[in-house]
């Protein structure tokens, strides 16, 4: 036998850390080492159970009943609230589009009504369900523009499936109104969902903390689902997150059975059908660990982490706060004299990551931080970073795309290239180093790549990244 563990470790030195409090999105650390063994122990006991059947693994109904009853305490929900355990924020999101769909077959040409900074989880259920997404824009303030958003509804209420708000917006961390946005859904006899994917464990501990948290829970009338990710603040392993209902009749339409044909009768509550149990057992194990009160500490811990870093970057020259954050997400700006992807770049080579944000909806390039528990021990090293970074980056001046190719790329379309017109333009963004034995070679400076990507529209850069994707995953051998 090869030693295949030791290679896995070997490979995975390449990868982001996990640990540390130094990258600030996609994972997120409590410190507390011991709380991570215990849900990687229950991950890996229950690797080889199936969550297909519930009667043939009672244990794994079990905890998911007691997920979905721990949530309920959160969340205000009443006593006829409903949930399910899925495997992430997205199968959520797309569950909830997909249920309100199909709560409504009387619409013809069913569509959701969004705020523009809803997550793109929604785009990918508009696009898998044919439910078409009415984007209406944010507020100045970045949050959810009621008025906009009632008319919106009003231009076909009949067809209207769904009004959704988030508790918080990943991009910019602020909750919506979602008294007004879910009084209007109620009033018109419409369902609201609230996706608080990665504020719905944080939340309702900031407001027990004392901090001034706006109502998003079902404690709002109209509210009819909300979804939160275990594996974000919940600090469980990948792989598990919470789709809760006001009532089990409201959840009814999720559920699917196929009883066509000659094998045993498929019955899931959820996207997959066999499922590791695993996922559900680490979130099950991280839960039950903290606790209440675990979690309680860790909400003062990364809040604290938040606010410091907040006040941190007024006095960091040439960076700017977007927005106060609601929550742990913290997304910060630039002035003239540097640009975002830089600073980003600059973070990198001193061994943080934080994620730029392409501009949207003419508003400026970001950047993002998920900010974790584990970030409050090394806080001031991060500021340092950002200080260092930012200077780095101001030195360097702003990041520039040839005009010349800043006017080939805004005028391109994407519904006209060709399979090769996307070849050459990868080659030529450096996103593709075109070396003849498929290694791809990954610039380490990505500002350029992406201040070009930046000037391309959004579906322009939807169709590099897929042909870019594409490029990437193709077998060893
Ligand atoms: C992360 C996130 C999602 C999607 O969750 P995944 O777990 O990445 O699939 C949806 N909504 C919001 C607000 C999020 O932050």
């Amino acid at each position: 036998m090869t030693d295949a563990l030791g290679r896995l470790r070997a490979l995975q030195a390449r990868d982001l850390p996990v640990h540390g409090g130094r990258t600030l999105a996609y994972v997120y650390d409590s410190g507390l080492a011991e709380v991570d063994r215990i849900g990687r122990e229950a991950v890996a006991q229950y690797a080889g159970s199936n969550g297909l059947d519930p009667t043939a693994f009672p244990s794994l109904l079990a905890m998911e009943n007691d997920l979905v009853g721990f949530a309920c305490g959160l969340l205000d929900a009443p006593a006829d609230a409903v949930g399910t355990v899925t495997s992430g924020g997205t199968e959520s999101v797309l569950l909830a589009v997909q249920t309100a769909r199909d709560s409504r077959p009387d619409a013809t040409r069913p569509r959701m009504v969004l705020p523009d900074t809803a997550h793109a989880a929604f785009h990918k259920a508009a696009h898998y369900f044919g439910v078409e997404a009415v984007l209406v824009p944010v507020g100045p303030d970045f949050r959810a523009d009621p008025l906009a958003t009632a008319s919106a509804v009003d231009a076909d209420p009949e067809n209207t499936v769904l009004v959704v708000a988030s508790a918080p917006s990943y991009a910019h961390g602020v909750v919506d109104p979602v008294t007004e946005i879910a009084g209007l859904a109620a009033e018109r006899g419409i369902r609201c969902h609230v996706d608080a994917c990665i504020g719905g464990w944080v939340l309702p501990y900031a407001a027990r903390l004392g901090r001034d948290v706006p109502p998003w829970t079902f404690a709002v009338e109209g509210v009819t689902s909300i979804s939160v990710d275990l594996h974000k603040y919940g600090y469980a392993p990948k792989g598990t997150s919470l789709l809760l209902y006001r009532s089990a009749a409201e959840r009814r339409p999720q559920f699917f059975a196929a009883a066509g044909w000659p094998g045993y009768t498929m019955l899931n509550s959820t996207m997959q059908s066999t499922k590791s149990g695993g996922p559900l057992a680490g979130a099950w194990a991280v839960v039950e660990s903290l606790g209440d009160e675990g979690y309680l500490a860790l909400t003062r811990d990364v809040l604290e982490a938040s606010d410091r870093i907040v006040a941190g970057i007024q006095r960091v020259p040439a960076l700017r706060l977007v927005v106060p954050p609601d929550s742990t997400l913290v997304a910060l700006a630039t002035d003239g004299t540097c640009d975002a992807f830089t600073v980003c770049d600059e973070m990198a080579a001193r061994g943080w990551y934080v994620q730029p944000q392409m501009s949207f909806a003419g508003r400026p390039p970001t950047v993002h931080l998920s900010v974790s528990a584990a970030t409050l021990a090394v806080v001031d090293e991060l500021l340092v970073a950002l200080t260092e970074s930012v200077s780095a980056a101001v030195a360097a001046g702003p990041v520039a795309v040839d005009p010349a190719v800043a006017a080939y790329i805004e005028s391109l379309d994407p519904a006209t290239l060709s399979d090769g017109d996307f070849e050459g333009l990868l080659a030529a963004s450096g996103l593709v180093g075109g070396a003849a034995d498929g290694d791809l070679a990954l610039p380490a400076r990505m500002a350029e790549v992406n201040a070009m990507l930046d000037l391309a529209s959004p579906p322009m850069r939807e169709a590099l990244l897929v042909a870019f994707l594409d490029r990437l995953t193709r077998p060893a051998r």
